[in-house]
């Protein structure tokens, strides 16, 4: 991987992000220590010779995606339960995910950033939840290979406390302790979260869902994550189950249940939140709670589509999911963004999320989510990551408007991307990284996997 002190992208599209949503038709990029110096319409100003030009032609150039939503180890078990709703999914694959060991975590975690990479995705989160007595330092496991490549990670330390003998849905054996998940979890945030600004790497603190985590749990997770200064994330309001579930057991509705436990606000962000009422829609939006729009798994497993134009409407922040690669096989975060269009016009008519709103989830939206001021736009004295997309091919040629060639036209991987000024994937190649040998690894650790649980 390279880190050059100064890069220079010309003769591409630009797409800003910014307040304004300033566009460039051919515009440039001055990139300086991590950061973007400058940026505007026409050639970059004459530079010192020596310095790494990037020829933008035929490509537009946006932030970086934000991945908000992932469990990189499920790409241990793809293509199962194939036709099941949540509960049913998860009840068949819980006990899969009780052998998971470090290796594996690591072919799992290797498979699942490489792909986002070659997505365009230059930040994701992992919510790992499952931590087999014994297997190993799974978080770790995640973050090698993160590093690695270079992308900007929020591992999320995720937990379950809530077994089937005490009304959960998971077995027992993928549970763990109260008080060693919340000593496991402070023990992450002291060992990886960087607080700074363009920090590398941030922890959250992510007990699983309402019905595998107690509300003991869930109040003292966000007391550790508040004193701590991380943030909060769970899934939530994803299926009509889970909603019955609550009802049952807390007498709330999912929404209403976070609300009672001190879960709402700025600080947090929720996977899915599809079956949300107008009044919770509101009340995440007054909150600043933010919510990680997931549309592909959410149609794979048949859960419904979030209403995601009455959340940005209301002002709540939005940003985009691939969810685990175990409900969404693809797991590549570029396509999300026109899944997300089209979805959102299936419930709610074509003007229901524009192109440019579609990629404001991926970027900015995103952003918001992790609360990160200092990705999502392109502006000067913003991080430098930076996904440069080709618009001249089969695909996209004819069609004037760049950003619609971009979320219309068919998804590609990225041309280049930078993060913090390295490019991690240049000329359509992730850098460092080697496809054939990533995916033999994954094979052969899925294959150990249910050899395991055999
Ligand atoms: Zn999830």
């Amino acid at each position: 991987m390279n880190s050059p002190s100064r890069v220079v992208i010309e003769g591409c599209a630009i797409a800003v992000m910014d307040d304004a949503l300033t566009e460039y038709s051919s515009g440039h990029l001055v990139i300086e220590g991590g950061s973007i110096v400058s940026i505007g319409a026409g050639a970059a100003p004459p530079l010192e010779p020596g310095i790494r030009r990037i020829d933008g032609s035929g490509c537009i150039a946006t932030p970086g995606l934000v991945n908000c939503h992932h469990h990189l180890y499920q790409w241990l078990t793809r293509g199962r339960a194939q036709q099941s709703n949540l509960f049913e999914w998860l009840t068949e694959l819980y006990p899969l995910w009780a052998h998971i060991d470090v290796d594996m975590q690591r072919a799992a975690a290797r498979a699942g950033l490489t792909t986002l990479v070659r997505s365009g995705c230059s930040t994701t989160t992992d919510h790992h939840y499952v931590f087999p007595h014994g297997a190993g330092d799974l978080l770790e496991a995640a973050i090698a290979p993160a590093q690695e490549l270079g992308v900007r990670f929020h591992p999320c330390r995720g937990s379950m406390d809530l077994g089937r003998t005490q009304g959960g849905l998971p077995p027992d054996e993928v549970t763990e302790d109260r008080d060693a998940i919340l000593a496991a979890t402070e023990g992450a945030i002291d060992t990886w979260h960087d607080p700074a600004a363009g920090s590398m790497l941030r922890i959250a603190v992510a007990p699983c869902s309402p019905f595998s985590v107690t509300a003991e749990l869930m109040r003292e997770a966000a007391e550790l994550a508040r004193a701590r200064g991380v943030r909060l994330h769970t899934h939530l309001a994803e299926t009509l189950e889970e909603q019955e579930f609550c009802v049952e057991r807390f007498g709330v509705r999912p929404v209403e249940y976070l609300d009672e436990l001190g879960w709402l606000g700025d600080d947090v962000w929720l996977a899915h939140c599809v079956h949300l009422s107008d009044s919770e829609i509101r009340r995440l939006a007054a909150t600043g709670t933010g919510v990680a729009h997931c549309p592909t798994s959410n149609a794979r497993l048949g859960a419904g589509a979030a209403p995601v134009a009455s959340l940005t409407s209301a002002g709540a922040p939005v940003g985009l999911g691939v969810d685990g690669a175990a409900s969404n096989e693809a797991g590549e975060l570029g396509p999300e963004i026109r899944q997300a269009m089209l979805v959102a016009r299936i419930k709610g008519g074509p003007a229901a999320l524009t192109a440019r709103g579609a990629l404001a989830l991926a970027t900015r939206g995103g952003a918001r989510c992790l609360g990160r001021d200092e990705i999502g736009s392109l502006e000067p004295d913003m991080q430098a990551d930076v996904a440069l997309w080709r618009i001249d091919e089969l695909g996209h040629a004819g069609i004037e408007d760049p950003v619609a060639a971009l979320v219309f036209g068919p998804p590609r991987p990225v041309e280049h991307l930078l993060v913090q000024g390295r490019t991690i994937v240049d000329r359509g190649e992730v850098v460092g990284a080697d496809e054939a040998s990533i995916a033999a690894d994954l094979d052969k650790a899925a294959r150990r996997l249910l050899d395991a649980a055999a």
